[in-house]
């Protein structure tokens, strides 16, 4: 039986991470999702519009997460 490598499709497909920060706003915890990997120009970004259940602040879409306090 041959091993043939298996290439999965890992490269080039970004993983959404979760993550609680804190909302920029009121403090209050939101959570967002981040890309992990794939495009550089995505990765440790937010997938979508994350709204805070507290105040209603909107973490836009493809925000750096080295921008948002952790949670
Ligand atoms: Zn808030």
């Amino acid at each position: 039986m041959p091993m043939s490598a298996v290439r999965g499709c890992q490269e080039g497909k970004a993983t959404p991470k979760f993550l609680e920060v804190k909302c920029p706003r009121c403090k209050e915890a939101v959570e967002v999702f981040v890309y992990m990997g794939g495009s550089a120009d995505k990765t440790g970004r937010t997938t979508a519009d994350e709204k805070c259940p507290e105040c209603g602040y909107v973490i836009p879409q493809g925000t750096p997460s080295e921008r948002l306090e952790r949670y």
